[in-house]
C-alpha cells in the first residue's frame, strides 16, 4: 500500500504526510554547539534563523571575511518567480522572495543600513519564447497588484523611463539588494550569539560519539560540535558527507559599464534575457552570464562582455552603452541538476540505497523503514542564480526541522529541496533501465 510509507510526523508540530524516505528527523535534542560552514548568504542565513531564536552558533569561513564569493554581489536582483502552472520552483522562490523581503524589511526597521533599492523591477518579454510564457501566465494566473502587474509596452516605457517595445510583469516591491553588505546586516542583527571565524577552512569532519568534530587542512581540530551545517556551497563536495551529491559549479559574469545621458533616464532595473540596474556612482550593473563548459575560468572575459551587450542591444538599442570600458564581476553559483537548492538533514547514500532499494522495482508494496540521518548534520547549498530569495527561506526551514517546529513551507516543497532526492531518482532510474520501456 503506497500509503503505509506516508506517515505523520509524531513528535513534530507538522502535520504534513511525508514519504519515510524524506521522514523529518528527530529535533535536537540538545540546541548548544552549533556550527555552520561557510559565511556567504546560506551561511548567514541560517546563523540569522538559529540565533534569532536565541540559540549560539559559530560559523568557519575559509576566507578573511565574510560574503567575498559569490555573495559579494553588489546588486542582486530580488524577484518573484512566476509560471503558468505555479510550479514547485516557482512556489519556492516566489515564498522565498517575500520571506527575503520580509526580513529585509525588519532588519532595516530595527537600524540596520544596507544598500537595497526595493521600488520596483520590470520583467519584460524579449524573446518569443517569453513572450508566449508571459501570455500564458497573465491569461491563467492572477495576482495582487503589489505583486506583480502586467504592462504593455507604453506602460513598461513609462515606469522604465526609457522608449520599450516590450510587454512583461511589473513587480512593484522586486529591486536589488547589496548582497554583501546584507551578509555583514545578518551577522550584526546576530550580536554576540554568533562567532565568527574568518581564515578557517574546514577541510573534514568526523563523527565522534556523540560530537562532530571540525578540522583544517593542517588536520588540526578547531572545534567539536553537536550540530553541523554545511553551507559553504560546490565546496562542500570536498567534504565526505556530501560527496555524492550532483553539486557543481556554474561561473558567471556580470558587466558594470558606464552610464551615459540616455542610460541615466533608466529609473528601475529591467529582467530580460539578462538585467540591468539603473546607474548608481555612474555605472550599471549588466549581467550575467553562464559559463556551461568554462567551469574552471573565473578570469574577465570580453565574449561574457560582448553577450550581455548583444541582450540589452536587442531590448534598449538607443541605450548605446560603451563596453570597451567595462569591468567585470565574475563569481561562480553553486547548482543542481535540478535548479533548485539541497536543504535538510544529510543521510548516509549507501545506507540509503539499501534500506528503499526496492523502490528500484517499482514496488510501493513494502512498509519502508523511516530515513536515517548523520546525527544532527544539515545542508543549505545549491542556491544557484536565486541566492538571494532562497537562502533565507531555507535557513529558516532548517531552523524550523532543528527545533520541531512548523515548516514554512508545505511538504512537497520539503520534498522538492531535499538532499536525498537525487538517491531516490537514482533508484527509479535504475527501474526505467531494467524494464522494457
Ligand atoms: C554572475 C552571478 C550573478 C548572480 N546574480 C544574482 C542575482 O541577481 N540575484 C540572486 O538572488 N542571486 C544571484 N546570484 C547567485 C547568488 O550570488 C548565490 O546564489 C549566493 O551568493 C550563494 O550563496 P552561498 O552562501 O551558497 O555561496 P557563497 O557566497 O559562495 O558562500 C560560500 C562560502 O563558503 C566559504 N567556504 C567554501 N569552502 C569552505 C570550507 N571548506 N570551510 C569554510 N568556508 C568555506 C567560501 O569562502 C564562501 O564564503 C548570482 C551569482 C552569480 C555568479
Amino acid at each position: 500500500m503506497k500509503s503505509a510509507n506516508i506517515i505523520w510526523q509524531s513528535g513534530q508540530t507538522n502535520i504534513s504526510p511525508i514519504p519515510a524516505w524524506y521522514a523529518l528527523p528527530k529535533p535536537l535534542d540538545t540546541l548548544e554547539s552549533i556550527a555552520i560552514i561557510g559565511g556567504g548568504i546560506a551561511g548567514l542565513a541560517c546563523a540569522y534563523a538559529l540565533c534569532k531564536r536565541g540559540l549560539s552558533v559559530e560559523l568557519f569561513e575559509a576566507e578573511s571575511a565574510i560574503a567575498t564569493k559569490a555573495s559579494s554581489n553588489a546588486e542582486a536582483l530580488l524577484r518573484p518567480q512566476l509560471s503558468p502552472d505555479h510550479n514547485l520552483p516557482d512556489q519556492f522562490y516566489t515564498e522565498g522572495y517575500f520571506y527575503t523581503s520580509q526580513i529585509i524589511h525588519s532588519l532595516i526597521n530595527s537600524g540596520h543600513i544596507f544598500e537595497h533599492n526595493l521600488n520596483g523591477l520590470l520583467h519584460l518579454a524579449s524573446t518569443p519564447s517569453s513572450l508566449k510564457r508571459f501570455a500564458k501566465i497573465a491569461e491563467k494566473r492572477e495576482f495582487p497588484s503589489d505583486v506583480a502587474i502586467a504592462v504593455d509596452p507604453l506602460r513598461a516605457s513609462e515606469l522604465a523611463g526609457i522608449s520599450l517595445k516590450n510587454s512583461g510583469f511589473f513587480y512593484p516591491q522586486a529591486g536589488t539588494v547589496n548582497m554583501q553588505e546584507f551578509c555583514q546586516a545578518l551577522l550584526k542583527a546576530c550580536g554576540d550569539k554568533l562567532i565568527i571565524h574568518t581564515k578557517q577552512k574546514i577541510s573534514r569532519l568526523e563523527y565522534q560519539a556523540t560530537k562532530w568534530a571540525l578540522y583544517n587542512d593542517s588536520d588540526h581540530m578547531l572545534i567539536q560540535a553537536k550540530t553541523i551545517i554545511i553551507a559553504n556551497a560546490a565546496a562542500a563536495k570536498e567534504l565526505s558527507h556530501c560527496q555524492d551529491y550532483p553539486i557543481s559549479e556554474l561561473p558567471g559574469q556580470v558587466s558594470i559599464v558606464p552610464s551615459n545621458s540616455s542610460s541615466q533616464s533608466l529609473k528601475v532595473p529591467l529582467a530580460y534575457e539578462g538585467y540591468i540596474t539603473p546607474a548608481k556612482n555612474g555605472q550599471h550593473i549588466i549581467g550575467s552570464t553562464y559559463r556551461r563548459g568554462r567551469e574552471q575560468d573565473l578570469s574577465e572575459s570580453s565574449r561574457d562582455h560582448q553577450l550581455v551587450a548583444d541582450y540589452l542591444a536587442r531590448l534598449a538599442p538607443q541605450l548605446n552603452l560603451d563596453f570597451a570600458k567595462a569591468k567585470a564581476w565574475v563569481k561562480a553559483r553553486s547548482i543542481t541538476p535540478d535548479h533548485l537548492p539541497m536543504v535538510g538533514a544529510i543521510a548516509n547514500k549507501a545506507t540509503f540505497m539499501q534500506a528503499y532499494q526496492k523502490l528500484a522495482d517499482g514496488n510501493n508494496r513494502v512498509v519502508y523503514p523511516q530515513a536515517e540521518y548523520w546525527p544532527n548534520l544539515f545542508v543549505s547549498i545549491g542556491h544557484g542564480s536565486k541566492g538571494l530569495s532562497s537562502s533565507l527561506l531555507s535557513a529558516e526551514v532548517l531552523a524550523c526541522i532543528m527545533t520541531g517546529q512548523t515548516l514554512p513551507i508545505v511538504a512537497k516543497t520539503y520534498q522538492a529541496i531535499h538532499p536525498s532526492r537525487f538517491w531516490l531518482r537514482e533508484l527509479k532510474r535504475q527501474t526505467c533501465c531494467s524494464s522494457p520501456c
